[in-house]
């Protein structure tokens, strides 16, 4: 008998869970199926986010709801749509053996006459966000008087959202509720006045301490001098190629500029804050997924609910105000048992702030030192070696080019070979670090260099990185070609490329598409509509003594 079977879960959903590869149940799940499946007995679960809570409650209540009755059972109230879509991703996951069992999410930022129309079909689970859930009720669109079980997730994220009249009204219109589960990573007394004036009784389960954080996440910290807190990030993300995080910023614009810079320096990144669009956002949060994207800079409000498996780092680009914000973002990481890092960039007057969020995570957090520029060039060479090892070659492609190759290189070593494909990779980025200031306070600062030529590079608008690929256009907006006499031959490569034109036109990374570079002449798509301004700050200027072409491109 699996563990899970021990728990008291049925035959479709052990089915189930063994397809997702779920070996042992996690702490919560232990915990919380047994007491949940009985139907009648009130939770509260004080989990964090990773520690397999969804299926804590999801699994009993399909278990306990009847698929042959088309009306909603159960109702899962929870923060954001983001979250809504993971709930119903995972609850689906979890009924592939239930026939006739349907969920469905209700969020604002869609369609509601396509969510009322999908009510309409016989849906048994909703998981909805107040607002809309809210919406839906006024317009008697959907029916809570069957509703036997409520779940509230993440509930203190929704009351620090504004949303307790909206969970007060929910639970005043859910007559006939047997029981009621709450999660929430922490227990403000806000919360505790809800589970008293709703629950009867609420079995409670603790996983981890209240305010701790998970034991799989590394806090690291570095301290810099203000105006050193860009260049400090660059350098964290130069030093750590394979990264794929989130650097949490305080306010919309801080997450905008950021990205805007970054993206102009040739990284794989994006914002992720309250003025995009739902279309916008759910672009951003596509390609961060598939992994197009190695960072998204993200607001607390926009990041909240994101469980995405594989973040590496959590880097909180200024610490926030709250303890219960920095645990909120480091539970990004460090999900379903994998480790991860949640780093902060502080400078001296936000030492103390450090430790007291220390005390109160009850976690040790370690000071690392920026990393001088030879420890990230060295880094980089590391991985960019890894790279040129793991090069799929076994297409065979290659082959006809062989006699071709030891030909031309009949003269050549391969250690010379091996360091001309290493500078065409590097060149410039080494040049970029090799004065690199020391970007750490320390009690006398030493830099590399004069202070001055540090700070000039510092700021300089060369490219950081090597290697990155650009991001493919996903959209469908109207693109058209542009030819430039420009290309490899000139010193470019991709990213310095792409920092010239943006620089020259300035236009923002997210109008160009692909851009497609030869030795003499270069192809760069852009939306249609920003060409004529790329064309006139670009076309007619001069480089490097040799007048720049630009225009549109002909049947390329
Ligand atoms: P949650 O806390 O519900 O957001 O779950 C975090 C992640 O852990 C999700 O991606 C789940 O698929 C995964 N997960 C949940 N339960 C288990 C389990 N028993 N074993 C392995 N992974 C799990």
């Amino acid at each position: 008998m699996s563990k899970f079977e021990g728990l008291g879960l049925d035959a479709r959903l052990i089915q189930a869970i063994d397809a997702l590869g779920f070996e042992n149940p996690t702490p919560i799940q232990e915990q919380a199926i047994p007491v949940l499946l009985q139907g009648t007995k009130d939770l509260v679960g004080l989990a964090q986010t990773g520690t397999g809570k969804t299926a804590a409650f999801g699994l009993p209540i399909l278990q306990l709801i009847d698929p042959n009755q088309r009306f909603p059972q159960a109702l899962v109230v929870c923060p954001t749509r983001e979250l809504c879509l993971q709930i119903v991703n995972d609850i689906e996951s979890f009924k592939k053996f239930i026939v006739g069992m349907r969920v469905l999410a209700v969020y604002g930022g869609a369609s509601i006459g396509l969510q009322i129309k999908e009510l309409k079909n016989g849906i048994q689970i909703v998981v909805a966000t107040p607002g809309r859930l809210i919406d839906l009720i006024e317009r008697k669109a959907i029916n809570l008087q069957q509703i036997s079980y409520v779940v509230l997730d993440e509930a203190d994220e929704m009351l620090n959202m504004g949303f307790q009249d909206d969970i007060e009204f929910i639970l005043q219109n859910t007559p006939k509720r047997e029981s009621t589960w709450l999660f929430s990573a922490t227990m403000p007394p806000e919360i505790k006045r809800v589970s008293r004036k709703y629950m009867n009784n609420p079995f409670e389960i603790t996983v981890g301490k209240v305010n701790t954080a998970n034991r799989n996440i590394d806090h690291q910290y570095y301290v810099t001098a203000a105006h050193h807190r860009y260049e400090t990030l660059k350098r964290i993300i130069d030093f750590n190629p394979g990264i794929y995080g989130i650097v949490f910023t305080r306010t919309k614009v801080d997450a905008q500029n950021i990205a805007e810079k970054l993206t102009r320096e040739g990284y794989e990144i994006d914002a992720l804050h309250g003025d995009l669009t739902q279309q916008q956002r759910d672009k951003v949060m596509g390609e961060f997924r598939e992994r197009s994207l190695q960072l998204l800079i993200a607001t607390d409000v926009a990041a909240r609910g994101i469980d995405i498996q594989g973040i590496t780092h959590v880097i909180n680009y200024e610490l926030p105000d709250d303890v219960e914000i920095y645990t909120h973002r480091c539970g990004r990481t460090g999900r379903a048992g994998n480790t991860g890092i949640c780093l902060s960039i502080v400078h001296l007057r936000e030492v103390g702030k450090l430790r007291q969020i220390e005390r109160m995570v009850q976690a040790k957090f370690h000071k690392l030192e920026i990393p001088d520029g030879k420890d990230v060039c060295r880094k980089q060479f590391f991985h960019f070696m890894e790279r040129l090892l793991q090069a799929d070659i076994s297409h065979g492609y290659y082959e006809t080019y062989v006699s071709m190759l030891e030909e031309k290189f009949a003269e050549v070593g391969k250690e010379e070979v091996l360091k001309r494909v290493a500078a065409l990779e590097f060149d410039r980025f080494l040049k970029y670090y090799e004065n690199a200031e020391d970007l750490n306070i320390r009690e006398r600062v030493k830099s590399f260099g004069t202070e001055s030529a540090g700070r000039g590079r510092a700021s300089s608008n060369l490219p950081a990185h090597n290697g990155r690929g650009f991001r493919q256009r996903t959209g469908n907006n109207d693109f058209m070609k542009l030819f430039v006499n420009l290309g490899t031959k000139d010193g470019f490569y991709k990213a310095s490329f792409l920092q010239f034109i943006l620089d020259m036109s300035d236009l923002r990374k997210d109008v160009l598409g692909r851009i497609d570079m030869k030795e003499l002449n270069s192809w760069i798509e852009i939306e249609r509509n920003s060409a004529n301004q790329m064309i006139r700050s670009i076309d007619g200027k001069n480089y490097k003594g040799r007048r720049i072409r630009m225009n549109e491109a002909n049947g390329r």
